[in-house]
């Protein structure tokens, strides 16, 4: 596989010095991901605090592709609020999907777009993308099971209720359009 030589050795040094290679205890979910077409290996831990990710974990065994990719991974999404990190999920999903006509954006995804050249390489997406989908499905499972705030549940309500009363008042002409403005 020829990947653009600069590009490599970026893939190179994550792979010698992975970041974040070691899992940190008590995370809020854990996931055990295989890349049955190479052999990869990773386990992973994602810690969240409120709407932020605390920490991305991991530890794993298999190609250079696969580990260097979750190591930028890890790196990338630490400290990013969740929406944040999974846009940068999808955009590193559609650079590998693209075939490589998608060379993603450095200032965004950083040492994510030495991968772009992967994309030529069909057998090797599924090393590329091993890390990005685990911490994908760990945020989904973390999604299922929890429940929402109860701070929020509350402020929709009362917005949702206030909104009916703002239409009620309108409708029975006690409110002015000028007056809805205000609210
Ligand atoms: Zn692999």
């Amino acid at each position: 596989m020829e990947l653009d030589s600069l590009y490599q050795q970026v893939i190179l040094d994550h792979y010698k010095r992975p970041k974040n290679k070691e899992l940190k205890p008590n995370p809020t979910v854990q996931v055990h991901h295989v890349n049955t077409s190479c052999g990869d290996e990773i386990t992973l831990n994602l810690k969240l605090s409120e709407d932020f990710v605390e920490s991305v974990t991991w530890v794993g065994v298999g190609c250079s592709i696969s580990q260097a990719s979750t190591s930028v991974m890890s790196e990338l999404l630490t400290g990013k609020n969740t929406s944040d990190a999974l846009e940068l999920v999808d955009e590193f999903q559609r650079m590998l999907q693209s075939k490589g006509s998608d060379l993603g954006d450095e200032s965004r995804l950083e040492d994510g777009v030495a991968f772009a050249g992967v994309a030529k390489f069909p057998a090797r997406v599924k090393c590329a993308l091993l890390g990005w989908m685990a911490f994908k499905d760990a945020y989904n499972r973390i999604i299922k099971t929890a429940q929402p705030p109860k701070w929020k549940m509350s402020e929709g309500y009362d917005k949702a209720r206030k909104q009916d009363a703002i239409r009620n008042a309108l409708a029975l002409g006690r409110l002015s359009e000028e007056k809805y403005q205000k609210y």
